[in-house]
């Protein structure tokens, strides 16, 4: 018996007769071809058509966010969030260290540098006592904000980020930053369909940032959005997105350095297409989440699972392994039978152009980073 194989063998009952499984793989069996068809009829597939506004006002119903901006991607998304939140060149930005590239990236795109506090254990994201313990001990108020002691500089924002679609401590987080005058930008990018206390994550922060990339719950090809309550920052969000240019029937000014980083039509398409997809989507996706807990219940492998209050979009599902001898033994075995398992990131704090940046030691987050593991967790075929 190779290690592992009753759930070797129960994920292949999951999804049966494929040859490979993959982590999550996209879904259109609705009208993605109808809508794309008919972009390309239109010949709007580019900066211009009607699919844009639509995806943008199914997106703001579906989270209840007042306001909804499409984006070429996840990352332009935050980037642009992180501007309009008022973080500019040489501020911190105050992240969780396990966590996709794209989150500090962005930050650097926006000017600032990355500051990794740890994570919580049920969430794998941002841990509100961590928070709490650096900005009490690290830092001062004075007139332009919260600036960290060691480093002079002002910390511009606090960017959590909602791991596998598990909701954070949105709560308890937002509480410390409003203590600490910072504003929160949401990394929502994997939790679309994600919920806190009935009310959509990605909505609690000043502003916040969804991905529709090929991996995520739903996708548009490339794509993001900026969600925000606020009618002032959703203005600067769709101007600053669409190269600063002022409305006028055929003169070209632009007012200030934007960024063309609006979605084209034909991904705004596909989007609108697998919008109507996604509460069917969620179902299957929380059926499989389901299905694993009930599977594992008992064992001593520990799958992470929505805090109570929460729902999660279970995008993909992590198992918690005892230690890296054990999570390699998973990796070889479930890649032997074809079956896609993946280790959670690398800390972004150990990469090297951010090994640099400033951190709390990160127990929690090196501990992890040994033993989790993401299982196939795509919507089953009807
Ligand atoms: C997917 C993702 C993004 C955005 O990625 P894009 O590929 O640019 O859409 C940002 N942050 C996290 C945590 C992600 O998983």
């Amino acid at each position: 018996m190779t290690p592992h194989a009753d759930l070797i063998q129960f994920i292949k009952s999951l999804y049966p007769d494929q040859d490979r499984i993959a982590l999550q793989e996209p879904r259109f069996g609705g009208n993605e071809k109808k809508y794309l068809l008919d972009c390309i009829d239109s010949t709007f597939v580019s900066s211009v058509g009607t699919y844009v506004n639509r995806f943008e006002d199914m997106v703001a119903e579906f989270t209840g966010s007042a306001y909804a901006i499409a984006t070429v991607n996840g990352t332009a998304a935050l980037q642009v969030a992180l501007q309009l939140a008022g973080v500019q060149a040489g501020d911190e930005v105050i992240t969780q260290p396990l966590s996709f590239i794209a989150t500090c990236n962005a930050i650097h795109y926006a000017g600032a540098q990355p500051v990794f506090i740890d994570v919580h254990p049920d969430t794998l994201a941002l841990d509100p006592k961590r928070l709490e313990q650096f900005l009490s001990t690290h830092t001062r108020h004075d007139s332009a904000g919260c600036i960290n002691k060691s480093t002079g500089k002002r910390i511009a924002a606090v960017v959590p980020m909602h791991t596998f679609g598990l909701p954070c401590h949105l709560e308890e987080l937002l509480e410390i930053c409003a203590r600490y005058g910072i504003p929160m930008v949401e990394d929502a990018a994997e939790s679309l369909g994600s919920f806190y206390h009935g009310r959509h994550t990605g909505t609690f922060g000043q502003l916040g940032t969804l991905s529709f990339n090929g991996n995520k719950t739903i996708t548009t090809g490339g794509g993001g959005m900026i969600l925000t309550s606020d009618p002032e920052l959703a203005r600067r969000a769709k101007h600053l997105t669409t190269t600063a240019k002022l409305g006028h029937p055929y003169e070209f000014v632009h007012d200030e350095i934007g960024y063309n980083y609006r979605l084209p039509n034909l991904n705004a398409a596909l989007g609108c297409a697998q919008m109507e997809m996604l509460p069917h989507l969620l179902d299957s996706k929380r059926e499989v989440a389901l299905a694993y807990a009930a599977f594992l219940n008992g064992s001593d492998i520990r799958l992470m699972t929505e805090m109570p209050g929460t729902r999660a979009n279970y995008w993909l599902n992590a198992v918690v392994l005892k230690d890296r001898d054990e999570r390699e033994a998973f990796l070889a075995a479930t890649h032997q039978s074809h079956i896609m398992t993946r280790p959670v990131w690398r800390l972004l704090s150990e990469l090297p152009m951010y090994s640099h940046c400033q951190s709390d030691d990160l127990s929690m987050a090196r501990k992890l980073e040994q033993q989790v593991v993401n299982i196939p967790s795509s919507a089953r075929l009807p």
